[in-house]
C-alpha cells in the first residue's frame, strides 16, 4: 500500500513537539508491515544542518497563492536510509528561525505557508509519479488538503482511489485565520460553510480536515472521546459528534531504538531493569548538570521536559510548589515557550536554588538525562492527548505523576498498595490540592524502597512500541480504502 504522510514536524529534521517523535517512528513501523511510506514536509532552517545535501532533487513546482505564483522545489532525504523525506524548499516561507510562532506571536503569514503545503504535496505526488492509496494527514497544518482533493481535484484521474486520514494530535491548535486569506486558497466557495470550514465567520484549517477527510482519528481512545465533550473539544466537538462514526483512537507507540535507557547514548551510564546501578550515577550527573548539591542524592527527585504552555498544568505546580520546597524534594525543569512561565521558574530557581533546577531552552539530550536521572516524572496537564514523556519515563524507571486525562490516563495505571498493581500516580481533577496529594502519595511511597521498586518494575515491563498501534492504523487504512 502507498501511504503519503504530510506532516510539519519529524524527527530528526523538525521538531517542537510529540508530533515530531510519531512521525519519525510510525513510517517504520508501517514499512515493517509492508507499506510504501514517504513523508512531506517543509524545509524548514532547523533541517538545513540535518539535510546539507540532498540525495535527489526533483525540481520545481508553482503554486498559486492568491494572485501570485509561488515557486519552491523538492528535494529527496531519506529517514533511517529506506525511508523517503522529501522537503519542501521554498526559504521565502520556512528558512526562519522558528516553525510557526516567535515570542513576539504567530508569524502573520502561517495560512499562506500551509495553503502553499498543501497544495504543493499533492503537486509534488505527480512529480515524483507516486499514487497515494492514503494520504495521511497531520493536524491543522494539513486539513485543507483533503479540501482540494474533493474539489480541485475531484475529476483529475492520478487520485482517484486516493483516501485519507487525518490524525489529530491536539485539538486546541486549530488554525484558524481570517476570511480575507480565503481567496490566497482558490478554493472554491461552497467549501466555506458552516459543513465545510467556515467557523464564526474565519477559516478553520482543522475543520476542513475533520469534514472533508474519510476518516479521523486521534493518538489514544480516552483523547478521542474527551474531545467530543464541551470541555475538551476546543469549540469544534460538534463537528466531531457528527462524524463520531468515523472517529477513533489509536494510542501513539514510541522509538525504543531512540529512548532506552539500555542504549541511550545521551546518559550517564546504560542501565536495565534487572540491573538498575547505572540509574543512580544518571541522578548525580543530573544533579551536577543542575548544580543541585550531591547529598541530595538520597532524596526523591521530580523531573518535567514540557512545552511550556497552558496546557501543561504549570499553573497548578505555581499553586504547589512553594509548600513541595519545604518537603524533602527535589525538581528539575527543561522547558521552553510562554514567557509568563519562564519567568516563574526562573523566580522559582532563584529563590530555592538547593531544591529546583531550571534549563529554559529546547535540548534534547537533556531531555534524555532528565527521564533517566529522575525518581519521578511530573505530567499535571489539563488535557494530553497521548502525551510520550510519561511512556519514555516507563521505560527509563522513573516513575510518572500524572493527571488522568487522554493518553496519559490510558498508559499509566494507578499504583495500588494492596494488590502490588499499577506503574505511577494518577490525579482525577484539575486541582493544586489533590496534585499536592498525588506528590506527597508518591514520596511516601519512595520512602519504602521495596514498595518503589515493585512500582519501577511493572513501569518497566510495560510495552508501548509501534507494533500494535501501526497494526490499527494499517487496518483502518483497508477501511478507507474500501470507500474508492
Ligand atoms: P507535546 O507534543 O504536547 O509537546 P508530548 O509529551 O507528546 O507533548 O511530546 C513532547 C516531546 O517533546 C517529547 O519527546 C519531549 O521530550 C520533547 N520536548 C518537549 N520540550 C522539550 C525541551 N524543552 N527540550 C527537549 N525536548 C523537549
Amino acid at each position: 500500500m502507498n501511504i503519503l504522510m504530510v506532516t510539519s514536524e519529524i524527527v530528526p529534521f523538525a521538531k517542537t513537539g510529540g508530533l515530531a517523535d510519531v512521525l519519525g517512528s510510525l513510517p517504520q513501523a508501517l514499512k515493517k508491515l509492508g507499506c510504501d511510506v514517504r513523508v512531506i514536509l517543509p524545509f524548514y532552517k532547523m533541517a538545513k544542518p540535518v539535510v546539507k545535501k540532498a540525495l535527489i532533487e526533483h525540481g520545481e513546482i508553482s503554486i498559486p497563492i492568491g494572485n501570485e505564483r509561488i515557486v519552491g522545489s523538492t528535494l529527496e532525504s531519506r529517514l533511517l536510509k529506506d525511508i523517503p523525506v522529501y522537503l519542501v524548499k521554498q526559504d521565502a516561507y520556512y528558512d526562519r528561525d522558528e516553525l510557526y510562532t516567535t515570542a513576539e506571536g504567530d508569524y502573520p503569514d502561517n495560512a499562506q505557508r500551509f495553503i502553499f503545503l498543501s497544495q504543493y504535496a499533492l503537486e509534488a505526488c505527480k512529480q515524483l509519479a507516486f499514487k497515494p492509496d492514503i494520504i495521511h494527514l497531520h493536524d491543522w497544518q494539513t486539513g485543507l488538503i483533503p479540501v482540494y482533493l474533493k474539489t480541485v481535484y475531484a475529476d483529475d484521474p492520478f487520485f482517484r482511489k486516493t483516501g485519507t486520514l487525518y490524525t489529530i494530535h491536539n485539538i486546541a491548535y486549530q488554525g484558524l485565520f481570517e476570511y480575507e486569506l480565503f481567496e490566497m486558497t482558490w478554493l472554491p466557495h461552497s467549501t466555506f460553510t458552516i459543513d465545510g470550514f467556515e467557523y464564526w465567520g474565519k477559516m478553520n484549517f482543522m475543520k476542513a480536515g475533520i469534514n472533508f477527510s474519510d476518516y479521523i482519528n486521534t493518538v489514544s481512545q480516552k483523547y478521542s472521546q474527551e474531545i467530543q465533550t464541551s470541555e475538551y473539544g476546543y469549540g469544534i466537538d460538534g463537528v466531531l459528534r457528527t462524524r463520531a462514526h468515523r472517529l477513533s483512537g489509536i494510542m501513539n507507540g514510541v522509538d525504543y531504538s531512540l529512548w532506552n535507557p539500555e542504549s541511550d547514548e545521551f546518559i550517564a551510564e546504560n542501565y536495565q531493569s534487572d540491573d538498575m546501578s547505572g540509574k543512580t550515577q544518571c541522578k548525580r550527573d543530573l544533579l551536577k548538570k543542575f548544580k543541585l548539591p550531591l547529598r541530595s542524592m538520597r532524596l526523591p527527585l521530580i523531573g518535567i521536559v514540557s512545552r511550556l504552555a497552558d496546557q501543561k498544568g504549570f499553573d497548578l505546580i505555581e499553586r504547589i510548589l512553594p509548600e513541595v520546597m519545604t518537603m524533602d524534594v527535589l525538581f528539575v525543569v527543561l522547558g521552553t515557550g510562554d514567557s509568563k512561565y519562564h519567568a516563574l521558574l526562573k523566580d522559582f530557581a532563584r529563590k530555592y536554588p538547593a531544591k529546583i533546577g531550571v534549563r529554559l531552552g529546547f535540548d534534547n539530550a537533556l531531555a534524555h538525562k532528565i527521564e533517566a536521572g529522575a525518581d519521578m516524572f511530573l505530567m499535571a496537564s489539563r488535557y494530553e492527548p497521548c502525551g510520550l514523556n510519561q511512556i519514555y519515563s516507563l521505560k527509563y524507571g522513573t516513575v510518572p505523576i500524572v493527571r488522568a486525562t487522554g493518553g496519559l490516563d490510558d498508559s499509566i495505571e494507578n499504583f495500588d498498595p494492596a494488590t502490588g498493581n499499577g506503574n505511577g500516580f494518577k490525579l482525577q481533577n484539575y486541582n493544586a490540592e489533590e496534585l499536592l496529594a498525588t506528590i506527597k502519595r508518591a514520596v511516601e511511597c519512595f520512602r519504602q524502597p521495596d514498595v518503589w521498586q515493585k512500582i519501577v518494575q511493572n513501569g518497566m515491563a510495560v510495552d508501548f512500541s509501534w507494533d500494535a498501534s501501526a497494526k490499527r492504523y494499517l487496518n483502518l487504512y483497508h477501511q478507507i480504502q474500501k470507500l474508492h
